[in-house]
């Protein structure tokens, strides 16, 4: 059939407006999530490879990372900023699985929808830092949110960056020996242990404040460990498990192109509505070095 699709229009097209975007604005700060969002990048690493078939911009693209390259790591991108921003959690949804019912992991998407001046994208990263909500848990506070991440490292620097910021966390404990009084702890790393440059454990557990230190900006300070003399060796690896913000990567983006006119005042006006991104828990399964 050679005759075009034309789809069947209306009569009359009733301009509706499908989203308040101020009653949004309202409700994300009353009861949305803060959360740390990170944008990715493409790094510029690579080699060209010149093909006589394609074009030289073409052939740029090809390039593979370099496995060697000190920013992305071979990973062909890396994260380069990260704000504070308030987003609501607009759904959530799992796959039971074979795994699930053996009691591993399920597999499941959160849908976070964000406000229109938080253009969000792919594999960008979203860290739930705390919540919004009737207790209005402030993101200064000692109750951060927090889960413990376990990773396998090989250290390459006196300070070097975790897989995700460590966070020191404040708990309320009881005292040994009278539970009734309280005691607050505060720590960032649960345990770490190192190897020899060939491979061997030092089965010394190595502690927080004393042999290394966690920075500011959550990363790891071996400084103390080098004078100590209890710091693995750069080039030998070591185990470190840690409090993190649990981290969610952008896997989808529905309805990523949004806009609406509104009539005010006798004039159209455009706004942008906020987007919508479905991701996934960034650290499940994996325990891979970035
Ligand atoms: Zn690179």
């Amino acid at each position: 059939m050679s005759q075009p699709l034309v789809a069947r229009r209306p009569d009359k097209v009733q301009r509706s407006a499908d989203f308040v975007s101020q009653g949004f604005r309202d409700e994300i700060f009353a009861s949305g999530v803060v959360v740390n969002w990170s944008r990715t990048t493409r790094c510029p690493c690579g080699e060209v490879h010149v093909l006589a078939s394609v074009s030289p911009v073409e052939s740029a693209a090809l390039g593979e990372a370099r496995t060697d390259c000190a920013r992305c790591r071979g990973r062909g991108s890396y994260v380069y900023r990260t704000d504070l921003i308030n987003v609501q959690v607009t759904g959530a949804s799992h796959t039971d699985d074979v795994a699930t019912t053996a009691g591993g992991f399920a597999h499941g998407a959160v849908r976070f929808t964000l406000l229109s001046e938080h253009p969000i994208r792919l594999y960008d990263r979203l860290a739930i830092v705390g919540s919004k909500g009737p207790a209005e848990v402030s993101v200064s506070a000692a109750n951060k949110l927090v889960v413990p991440y376990v990773e396998r490292r090989v250290r390459r620097a006196t300070i070097e960056a975790l897989r995700f910021p460590a966070v020191p966390t404040t708990f309320g404990l009881g005292t040994p020996g009278d539970p009734t009084v309280l005691l607050n702890t505060t720590y960032a790393v649960d345990y770490c242990v190192a190897a020899t440059t060939g491979g061997v454990i030092v089965d010394d557990e190595l502690a927080e404040n004393v042999d290394f230190a966690i920075t500011a900006d959550g990363d790891i300070d071996w400084a103390l460990g080098v004078a100590r003399g209890t710091a693995p060796a750069v080039g030998a690896r070591y185990a470190i498990r840690y409090l993190c913000h649990p981290s969610y990567l952008v896997r989808s983006l529905p309805f990523a192109h949004r806009a609406q006119t509104q009539q005010f005042k006798g004039q159209i006006q455009l706004s942008r509505l906020n987007f919508c991104a479905d991701a996934w828990p960034e650290w499940l399964g994996e325990d891979t070095q970035p």
